[in-house]
């Protein structure tokens, strides 16, 4: 499991990562600030797929999916390469505009197999990667995101 906390006020980033089959971390402390440490609470939190239920960090059920792998940039390489492909084309150079097509889509595949999606809570910004998510948890919803971020912005 690979877990991004983000502390409020500095927007610092701790990244922890555990074996799959260890259990996972019951603290977190801030590099360079021995007494900033979060605490997590696990108990109650997976479920009996081993997915997360709720938030360890603030307790909060509402999380989101999100692909760390941004859809549009298959997009853009596919789009450059065919512009690549039509100009090698034009001068007749068939076999490297076959190579470089491959070549992209192949990158594109492979990109596609191992992003890993990551559950993302809503209240605190946590990411919790490379753990089973349940089906229940969808998209980023405008209407939920709002509401938090007005609940952050009021907490301030
Ligand atoms: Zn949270």
């Amino acid at each position: 499991m690979k877990i991004t906390l983000r502390t409020k006020d500095s927007q610092q980033r701790v990244i922890i990562q555990t074996p799959d089959d260890a259990a996972p971390p019951a603290m977190i402390k801030f590099p360079g600030e021995p007494s900033h440490q979060i605490a997590l609470d696990w108990s109650g939190a997976v479920d009996d797929e081993k997915c997360l239920k709720r938030c360890p960090v603030c307790g909060c059920k509402d999380m989101y999916v999100s692909n760390s792998f941004p859809q549009i940039t298959a997009l853009v390489s596919i789009a450059l390469a065919a512009v690549f492909c039509l100009v090698m084309i034009y001068h007749k150079w068939i076999i490297p505009a076959i190579v470089v097509s491959v070549v992209v889509i192949l990158v594109d595949v492979l990109i596609y197999l191992f992003k890993k999606p990551a559950l993302i809570c809503y209240d605190c910004q946590t990411e919790y990667r490379s753990l089973p998510i349940s089906k229940h948890h969808g998209r980023w919803e405008q209407g939920l995101g709002e509401r938090y971020k007005h609940k952050r912005q009021s907490q301030d």
